[in-house]
């Protein structure tokens, strides 16, 4: 799960992780009100989306009084960002923070994340701040800087000294910035963080080591022990249908092409995308119903699918071991009587009472196709939907 910075930066402030001072403004007044109130001689008027590259796409602004951050506020509320990280709809801006402005004399990027290579959080750093921390790995690898951590003791003193060794941050600045490390470390051990992003980490004109930027990605499998993190999902930043899908402990991810899979089993998913592919089709998403799927989740499914403008035809391949085809068969028929269906539908059954789920999709007087195999199921739905 994504929070927004400025409750990223709320976050990692109570573990002693420096960020300058700000307000989140939903208005313009509310804006106006915070810089106010923030009284420092340079606001930066910020736009809050689950994105970055906002600085670049015009969604970060400096203001010298307050009639430039009603202006900023004005520009940006509202607007649709488009960065490298929306896609090409972009995101439109709803939150603002309005933050002190800071005297940045060197920008840096200092990062911790999940290595699966390793099976430790990793702490990264860089001189290369501010800028995409993949083109710095991409074409300088040399100015990325690294720090296995071991769970057992945690970042240690030491290392974080090496890094800012390493990415040349002011000797006189060594300890704050190993105070920042170690809080950002804390911080991210203690929320069941995935990824931790600073960039940029900054060195300021009066000696300061400050988070100018925040991201915080959460493990969503830990975020029922987190009632206070989770409490910062903002629903408005996440796609409606993997909304839908997730209260019903769906998972589905909407993709481009025009074949809606319903299908059980993260594995069977992944396949039966694969193989309509194989047969020159597209599908419209990856969506596992789960091995326990109920009649209930099956319907859910099948209308989070049909709600799908994209989506041209259905394929459903299902293997049932704890679920029982005639079950699934049962959903899908139900489902489909409810919602109406116009769309072709091929489904494939396979397992326990397969017989009995073919009868009931037979008997349905529903216009499915049934399939024998996942071969003839995916070749059967690319040829209708064409
Ligand atoms: P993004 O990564 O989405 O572009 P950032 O928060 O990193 O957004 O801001 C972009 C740039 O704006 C930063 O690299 C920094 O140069 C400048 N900036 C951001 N916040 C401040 C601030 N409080 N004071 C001064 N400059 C800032
Ligand atoms: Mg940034």
């Amino acid at each position: 799960m994504n929070i927004h910075e400025y409750q990223g930066k709320e976050v990692l402030k109570k573990y002693g992780v420096a960020v300058p001072n700000g307000k989140v403004a939903y208005t313009v007044e509310e804006a106006v009100a915070a810089a106010q109130e923030l009284g420092s001689p340079v606001t930066v008027v910020k736009a809050q989306i689950h994105a970055g590259g906002r600085g670049k796409a015009g969604g970060v602004k400096v203001a010298k009084n307050l009639d430039e951050v009603r202006s900023y506020a004005g520009e940006i509320l509202g607007k649709t960002l488009v960065t490298h990280q929306t896609g090409p709809e972009g995101k439109v801006v709803k939150r603002l923070l309005i933050e002190e402005g800071c005297q940045i004399v060197k920008e840096y990027y200092i990062g911790l994340v999940v290595d699966r290579g390793t099976g430790r959080v990793v702490l990264m750093g860089s001189e290369e701040g501010g800028t995409e921390i993949e083109e710095v790995a991409a074409e300088h690898p040399e100015k990325i800087f690294k720090q296995v951590i071991d769970p057992a003791v945690g970042l240690q003193p030491f290392q974080a000294r090496e890094l800012a060794y390493g990415i040349g941050i002011p000797k006189e600045l060594t300890n704050k910035a190993v105070k920042f490390m170690q809080a950002l470390y804390s911080a991210f051990v203690d929320n069941d963080c995935s990824i931790a992003e600073i960039n940029p980490l900054v060195v300021t004109g009066d000696g300061e080591v400050l988070a100018l930027d925040a991201k915080l990605n959460f493990d969503s499998n830990a975020l029922f022990r987190h009632k206070d993190i989770l409490a910062l999902r903002d629903l408005e930043e996440e796609n409606e249908k993997e909304i839908e899908a997730s209260k019903y402990d769906l998972s589905y991810i909407a993709l481009d092409g025009n074949i809606g899979c319903m299908v059980n089993g993260a594995g069977l998913a992944m396949a039966t995308m694969d193989i309509i592919k194989y047969y020159g089709g597209e599908p419209a998403n990856f969506l596992d119903v789960g091995g326990g799927a109920t009649a209930e989740k099956v319907t859910e499914a099948f209308k989070i699918i049909l709600s799908d403008d994209k989506v041209n035809g259905i394929f459903i391949n299902i293997f049932g071991g704890i679920m029982r085809c005639d079950v699934i068969a049962s959903g899908v028929v139900e489902a489909a009587g409810q919602l109406g269906l116009t769309k072709p539908l091929v489904v494939r059954l396979e397992g326990t009472n397969v017989g009995l789920g073919k009868e009931i999709l037979a008997g349905s007087g529903l216009n499915i196709v049934s399939a024998d195999s996942m071969a003839d199921g995916a070749r059967k739905i690319v040829a209708l939907v064409q």
